[in-house]
């Protein structure tokens, strides 16, 4: 169906993994932009937030697969931070401070880290602590997702809704996964290719039509009522009614 087509500069096969994803909130502009360029060219995909608000709210949107997590930030401290992330996940969490305070290194690591950084540190050795947190980390659990009647596996990468279930290919269960984590927020068009696709697709071609079609076929079996709406000239949401 798709295939490599690199002579033309489209490539038209999906990368088979995303990129580990890592959420910097450091709210020094020098250290922030140390870590996203040195991180980013390391083949991370990297996001930052300059303080603890800004970065929850990244932590919720782009679901990174580790946070570095400075302590001493503006408004809301990095444990705080920590605390909160924990709440919801089990992301890993490595705390960067200046301080080498041992009570500094207890509380977060009470407050849920599961490592622990002092500035200033060496590249190499930031980078081979993030390998290690990634190979302990387990690897996202199984859940269901749900959203009214419909479930999604993300163990067996299954749909159930109600009393069928159906199975989903790569790219329309990446899609359904994006839509249950976001529902009832119109996803642009932009985001929904970012997210799933992952990079420059063309972004004129109709794919994302083509794929909520085979999602609507596969969601709305006996007269089931449809979930994926089309926001006319913006993108698409996962809401119950129009
Ligand atoms: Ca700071």
């Amino acid at each position: 169906m798709m295939t490599m087509n690199e002579t033309d500069g489209v490539k038209t096969t999906p990368p088979a993994k995303l990129n580990t994803k890592i959420l910097i909130i450091e709210d020094e502009d020098r250290i922030r932009n140390f870590l996203l360029r040195g991180l980013m060219y390391e083949g991370y995909d990297v996001e930052s937030a300059s303080n603890g608000p800004d970065g929850l709210r990244l932590a919720e949107n782009f679901r990174p697969d580790l946070v570095l997590l400075d302590i001493m930030l503006p408004g809301m401290d990095g444990f705080e931070v920590c605390r909160r992330l924990r709440d919801t996940t089990n992301i890993p969490i490595m705390m960067l401070t200046a301080k080498e305070a041992i009570e500094d290194r207890v509380s977060g690591l009470d407050a849920g880290a599961d490592d622990y950084l002092v500035k200033p540190f060496a590249f190499d050795e930031l980078q081979a602590r993030i390998r290690a947190i990634l190979r302990r980390a387990p690897s996202n659990p199984p859940m269901i997702l749900r959203f009214g009647n419909l479930e999604l596996d993300t163990g067996t990468r299954q749909g159930r809704r109600g009393e069928f279930t159906f199975d989903l290919t790569i790219k329309e269960y990446e899609l359904l996964d994006l839509f249950m984590n976001n529902p009832r927020n119109v996803l642009t068009r932009d985001v929904i290719y970012d997210r799933v696709w992952g990079y420059d697709f063309g972004r004129d071609s109709n794919i994302i039509e083509v794929y909520v079609r085979y999602l609507r076929q596969k969601t709305e079996q006996d007269g089931m009522n449809r979930l994926i709406h089309t926001v006319r000239g913006v993108g698409y949401v996962m809401r119950e009614e129009e």
